[in-house]
């Protein structure tokens, strides 16, 4: 007599092999360096693809099941939050410019993280890198949707987020974090790795995410908040993602050290210029404050990005090449970026403002060495201006860097009153540059960087005004051309917060004034 067949079942690790790196097949009809011709150009030695560790340690069935359960809590939170008018319950209207800039300039690059993420998901010759990249990919995608489901309330009351996708293509300072992303994926699969996993995920999240999402708990934004931490849930994750790939390339063969170190100096830069942006929104957008941009750099930078580095030097690793220029840089950045704002928020989609006597305090208590010294003088000077001869707008538009794409506005190391400029010549073109490090990344591959879509050299060709209009003679106001090919409506978007509908519609809604500091006294 037959006894039947118990199907034995598998052990949790057997299982989980079986379903990630036993879904793995060599290909027979064509070679596999034909298959996946990406993993070896960029140089990077792999001998072992076994050696990998994977960071997710997760099936498919069991993550569908785990995210499906935080969009229930997540969307639960947003619905109650627009039933309740939880827009009502923020600090001070001038809070929903960090939003602006949120889903203008970084939920983008959720969705740019989605399609870098697939792509070196499908050129990896390992199957667990394959699977550790097709999961972040979905976790990227997921984060554009609730981000952009989350903010979609907020576009419904107030100017500046009704064509952040259209932006994010076109205008000037949405450049910065389009290209950052674009020249990771146009990398090879191991650079974008350390660019995107490594350098931004393991070294800089924290500084993009706390100060937003604990900024959103201060200032009354509690769907800001729920998104942020759903999406940060998905963050560890990445995390091991990114420092995994990094030993794994640097425990494989010691010819991938040198490649290494290079992008590691490359996308700490390039990571650091994107978050000038954070520390603008940190110090100046903020009308409750969580800590000032330097204090955040001095916690999760110096201390945490010391430590790794001093950990990677096993394999001969350095911290990077721009580490000691960006922490000089902590007591700078915010004031010059937001000082550059100020004078071009007729031509940006979110407002600017000139803080107020008790912000300005706050400033120079967590800016003992530098807010008084270089930068007060300024806001002064402007706030008088702007009593007198009304708001002042500058109509000359900036250099950019171009690598970075930055306006020209950070200054020397060791000199913050000279505005720091660089320049190479290639196939007898000049090129400009905010800093060495951005010249350095230029030098290395220029016939990448030639390609640069700098926003200033797009107006002045010509290149960003409406169909009707004559790029030879556009009239008497260029700018405002411009913006009406942007899709920026003009004294709604732009503009200088006291005069602006988001300000006196808020206090319609709350039936009072403004508070302190948003005022136009
Ligand atoms: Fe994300
Ligand atoms: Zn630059």
């Amino acid at each position: 007599m037959d006894a039947p067949v118990k199907k034995k079942k598998l052990g949790l690790k057997d299982r989980y092999a079986a379903m990630t790196r036993g879904l793995h097949w060599d290909t027979t009809y064509q070679p596999m360096d034909k298959v996946f011709p990406y993993d070896k150009y960029e140089g990077i030695k792999i001998h072992d693809w076994d050696k990998w560790e994977d960071p997710f340690r997760l099936t498919m069935d069991a993550y569908w099941k785990y995210q499906g359960e935080k969009d229930k809590k997540l969307y639960a939170v947003i619905d109650s939050f627009a039933q309740n008018n939880g827009q009502l319950g923020v600090s001070d209207a001038r809070y929903i410019n960090a939003l602006k800039l949120f889903i203008q300039g970084v939920t983008p690059l959720e969705y740019y993280a989605h399609r870098g993420f697939q792509h070196v998901g499908r050129q990896f010759t390992g199957a667990g890198a394959r699977v550790a990249a097709q999961m972040q990919a979905i976790d990227e995608l997921r984060h554009f949707q609730t981000e952009t489901h989350a903010i979609s309330h907020y576009n419904k009351y107030f100017n500046g987020m009704h064509s952040s996708n259209h932006w994010f293509d076109n205008m000037w300072y949405l450049s910065v974090p389009k290209s950052f992303f674009e020249d990771a994926f146009t990398g090879g699969p191991f650079e974008f790795l350390t660019a995107v996993s490594f350098s931004f995920e393991y070294v800089l999240t924290n500084l993009l995410f706390v100060p937003f999402m604990s900024g959103a708990a201060h200032n009354g934004d509690i769907s800001t908040v729920t998104f942020g931490f759903s999406a940060q849930s998905d963050e560890s994750r990445h995390m091991t993602l990114g420092i995994e790939c990094i030993k794994f390339m640097l425990e494989q063969d010691p010819a991938n050290v040198p490649i290494v170190q290079r992008w590691i100096d490359k996308w700490f830069w390039r990571g650091y210029r994107l978050l000038t942006l954070v520390a603008m929104m940190q110090d100046y957008m903020l009308p409750k404050r969580v800590m000032s941009w330097k204090e955040a750099w001095e916690m999760y930078a110096e201390s945490n990005g010391g430590a790794l580095f001093k950990d990677l030097a096993r394999y001969g690793i350095r911290e990077p090449k721009g580490w000691k220029d960006a922490c000089e840089g902590k007591d700078h950045i915010s004031h010059q970026a937001w000082a550059t704002f100020y004078q071009y928020s007729h031509a940006a989609a979110f407002h600017t403002w000139i803080p107020s006597e008790d912000e300005m305090k706050w400033l120079s208590e967590r800016y003992p060495d530098t807010f008084d010294r270089y930068y007060r003088s300024r806001f002064d000077h402007w706030s008088k201006e702007q009593k007198k001869e009304g708001r002042w707008f500058n109509q000359v538009l900036p250099m950019l860097c171009q690598v970075c794409t930055v306006p020209m506005l950070f200054t020397e190391p060791g000199d913050p009153t000279q505005i720091a400029y660089r320049e190479s010549t290639y196939l007898g073109m000049k090129y400009h540059f905010c800093s060495n490090h951005c010249q350095e990344i230029f030098d290395y591959e220029p016939r990448k960087y030639v390609q640069s879509w700098l926003p200033v050299h797009q107006i002045y060709q010509g290149n960003c005004y409406p169909d009707d209009i004559n790029p030879a003679s556009p009239g008497d106001s260029p700018v405002r051309e411009v913006l009406r090919y942007y899709g920026v409506n003009g004294g709604e978007d732009n503009g200088d917060f006291s005069t602006s509908q988001d300000k006196s519609n808020f206090s319609k809604w709350r039936g009072k004034d403004a508070p302190e500091g948003a005022s136009d006294e």
